[in-house]
């Protein structure tokens, strides 16, 4: 293929030709959840946008080692300097161990993504197994002169790492703009400055999740974790890293202090940062109420969802929308999805029927590929390779309604490529698990069943509102209704 791999780094603000440190291996590390509630479709988005990028580096033939953290150490909500933690919040409320939230919640996480069919990751470390190395890197850090100790806690020197390294060079913030516009918060009064963010806090006596260190018993700051983990399993400068754009400042801009005050150099060649998904606009996030649990969309229980939609339409939702642009979610979307995904899953089906033979109609199955090729090698345009893959499957129904013939070796060729990037780098299932298919279609009618026969009773009342209301949610979810001498009838679209 003609093409090169070209990647948008964050860092740059440009799009870069790919080189890898090591020529056929590459090491990524994306930042994982924090494990004290159920995942929601937003973070779910961010790392199927990154199995998006591991999938296709792996059909480029790279040999990768992708590395995902779970974060369970106990940081405070916002990493703020004082309050609750967010998992022994959880543990007092569920009345658990936190380590018990810790589980239940990495095991939830897990189960979720494996509906997506995402792959998983090579390594998963998770903070609290790392508290050593992180205790090692803070003394590291305190040794080069970027951190210093304050009753117990010890903190990162912002503006003093600013005189010899530029901090905010990810998120291009101007360190006199942020000293500018940084209030004295409380409980901030053990800072040098309140731009200088904690690497180890000493835990207050009602914090349950604590580590001895040589300062206090306490707990690393939140971003240290990625620090200690991405250069213990990568090295001190590896390929890739990724997250959710809202980690771009402080997380990620702290993770290049850090590493760049013990190193010397920079941790990162690439940073690659996913969109956010938003419902109605606003970003999807647990801490506003305005979100979406996987769960409740695959079993048609969201009150703001009319039907159930299966993880393979959701992944192809996602995947319909450059991982760089923000994504908004409504049913309207989700029912072209499921249509857009059902003509393609179709389509490849059909590719059994067609008859070989005399190559009646032609397709240039080279340039095709060629084409698949460039897209995704233009910074793994996902949108495009789905109009790409529309495109071979609008000539496999072509061929198939004229009932001509065409080369087995085409047809062969078309095979292999369309399973290659539905399946193995988009990650598609080609088919919907048959009983969820059953029990799903199953439940409609049921339901459908149930409402007609309100409907029904609603008319014989004269309450012609009730049953008007009926039709038309019906019909906005693709259900039909045509009354007939011998009752109501229904087509579903
Ligand atoms: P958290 O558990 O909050 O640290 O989030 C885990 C991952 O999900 C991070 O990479 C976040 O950037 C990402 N994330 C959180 N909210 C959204 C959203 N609405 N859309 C996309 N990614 C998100
Ligand atoms: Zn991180």
């Amino acid at each position: 293929m003609n093409s090169k791999l070209v990647v948008y780094n964050s860092l740059s603000g440009k799009k870069e030709v790919f080189k890898p440190l090591h020529p056929k291996r590459v090491g990524m590390y994306v930042c994982g959840p924090t494990v004290y509630n159920k995942v929601h479709l937003g973070n779910c988005r961010t790392f199927i946008s990154f199995d998006l990028i591991l999938r296709y580096l792996r059909f480029l033939g790279y040999k990768v080692r992708y590395v995902r953290n779970i974060t369970d150490a106990g940081h405070l909500e916002y990493d703020a300097d004082q309050g609750e933690d967010r998992i022994s919040k959880r543990a007092r409320l569920e009345q658990i161990e936190p380590m018990e939230v810790v589980q239940k919640y990495t095991l939830d996480f897990h189960k979720c993504l494996s509906k997506f069919n995402v792959l998983p990751p090579d390594i998963e470390p998770t903070a609290s197994g790392h508290i050593i190395e992180q205790i090692e890197l803070i003394k590291s850090i305190i040794e080069k002169g970027f951190a210093y100790e304050r009753n117990g806690s010890v903190y990162f020197d912002v503006l003093k790492y600013n005189k010899s390294h530029q901090y905010g060079i990810l998120s291009n913030r101007d360190i006199e703009e942020l000293v500018h516009n940084t209030r004295e918060l409380d409980g901030q009064d053990d800072k040098k400055n309140p731009q200088d963010f904690a690497l180890w806090k000493k835990a207050e006596p009602r914090h349950i999740m604590r580590w001895p260190s040589p300062w206090s018993d306490g707990f690393p700051g939140w971003h240290l974790e990625c620090t200690a983990m991405s250069s213990k399993y990568l090295g001190e400068t590896f390929d890739i890293h990724g997250g959710g754009m809202d980690l771009k400042f402080p997380h990620h801009e702290c993770e290049i202090a850090q590493s760049t005050a013990v190193n010397g150099k920079p941790p990162v060649n690439y940073w690659i940062h996913g969109n956010l998904l938003t419902l109605n606009g606003k970003k999807m996030a647990k801490s506003t109420g305005s979100f979406l649990l996987p769960d409740d969309i695959f079993d048609g229980t969201s009150s703001l969802l009319n039907k159930s939609y299966s993880p393979n339409v959701v992944r192809f939702f996602m995947l319909q929308a450059h991982y760089r642009s923000i994504l908004d979610i409504s049913e309207s979307a989700l029912i072209a999805s499921e249509k857009g995904l059902a003509r393609l899953l179709d389509g490849f089906q059909t590719l059994k029927n067609l008859k070989q033979g005399s190559d009646e109609m032609n397709f240039d199955y080279e340039s095709w590929l060629e084409q698949c090729h460039q897209v995704m090698n233009d910074d793994f345009n996902s949108p495009l390779l789905i109009a790409q893959c529309f495109t071979a499957i609008k000539f496999i129904q072509k061929v198939d309604h004229s009932r001509k013939k065409i080369d087995g070796q085409l047809i062969q060729n078309l095979k292999t490529g369309l399973k290659s990037f539905l399946f193995d780098v988009m990650g598609l299932l080609p088919e919907e698990p048959e009983s969820t298919q059953k029990e799903n279609s199953k439940l409609s009618h049921q339901l459908i069943e149930i409402l007609l026969d309100i409907r029904k009773d609603a008319r014989e009342k004269g309450d012609y509102t009730t049953s008007d209301k009926i039709r038309n949610e019906l019909s906005k979810t693709g259900v039909e209704l045509k009354d007939t001498h011998l009752g109501t009838e229904y087509q579903m679209k």
